[in-house]
């Protein structure tokens, strides 16, 4: 039996003259936290948008929980839990009348509905909040609402698209932490970003996206095997990297530059710089 929760084949999508997409393959397993790591402008929330049903592939095909997204994408879509990147939740309605509306839509019956929206409140820990009319809550707060909306109607796929955008650090840190305790309960998860240390932190696989294409896809550790583990980088405003399987290489070339530089383990960034010479964040 397939395992595959996600099926992405030949995936193309243009927007007149852009190509958004240029032939993307991909498939997410059950059980996965996956992300999907790339620069503005990548293709990242296209692919989402594609997935979640919100616009049709210009070629190729993909599914979400064996259902075509096309095709199928009522069924695809009852199975799949979807964070937005913007903040989609009603201001003008309270925490508690947010979720509710959104039991009601997905039809859940009444008894179900109120019990999962008593756990997820508390999941989130917005129980205290949830009289509070929405506009009041700060970003963070909306944002976990929005995590608690997604996961209401029990589904099996959980969609994020860049969660933590514009969060400070320590609330990033809480929306992390929902996505691991999310997934311990058996959701699997695909997640955009194009925070270097989300993607390392969270993932366990990653796929490298860069205009439209896929050019990496691993687990992180064996990306950065692949890259190098250590780095001597120029600091005086080339940016110039050099890779190295060991910190004695690495010092070893140091020593002999005549640059002023620095010496530091790699990160997923560098895996980017390597394959494409240019930064993850400009
Ligand atoms: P990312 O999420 O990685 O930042 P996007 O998927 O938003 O990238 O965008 C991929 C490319 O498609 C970009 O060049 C973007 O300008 C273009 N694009 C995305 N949406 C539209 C749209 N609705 N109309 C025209 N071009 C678009």
């Amino acid at each position: 039996m397939s395992t595959a929760v996600i099926e992405i084949r030949g995936l193309t999508k243009s927007y007149g003259k852009t190509r958004a997409l240029q032939g993307l393959d991909l498939t997410v397993e059950r059980g996965e936290i996956f992300g999907f790591l790339g620069p503005n402008g990548a293709g990242k929330t296209t692919t989402c948008r594609v997935l979640t049903t919100l616009t049709k592939p210009t070629l190729g095909k993909a599914s979400v929980s064996g259902f075509d997204v096309v095709r199928q994408p009522v069924q695809a879509k009852s199975g799949m839990g979807v964070v937005a990147q913007h903040t989609n939740v009603d201001g003008e309605l309270s925490v508690y009348a947010n979720l509710r509306l959104h039991g009601l839509l997905h039809h859940m019956p009444s008894a179900l509905r109120e019990k999962r929206i008593d756990e997820l409140l508390e999941f989130v820990g917005l129980t205290d909040r949830q009289g509070d009319l929405v506009r009041r809550l700060s970003g963070g707060l909306k944002r976990r609402l929005m995590i608690a909306r997604a996961l209401l109607h029990e589904p099996k796929v959980l969609f994020l698209d860049e969660p933590t955008v514009g969060l400070d650090a320590q609330t990033r840190r809480r929306i992390w932490d929902l996505i691991r305790r999310s997934h311990q309960a058996g959701v699997t998860i695909m997640l955009t970003t194009h925070y270097i240390e989300e993607a390392e932190s969270l993932c366990h696989r990653v796929g490298i996206i860069d205009n439209g294409k896929l050019i990496a896809l691993d687990t992180p550790a064996s990306l950065l095997a692949s890259t190098g583990s250590h780095v001597v980088e120029e600091v005086d405003g080339s940016g110039r990297c050099c890779f190295f399987d060991s910190r004695e290489k690495a010092s070893a070339h140091a020593a002999r530059t005549s640059a002023t530089v620095i010496i530091r383990r790699a990160n997923l960034e560098d895996v980017f710089i390597r394959l494409t010479g240019r930064r993850v964040r400009p």
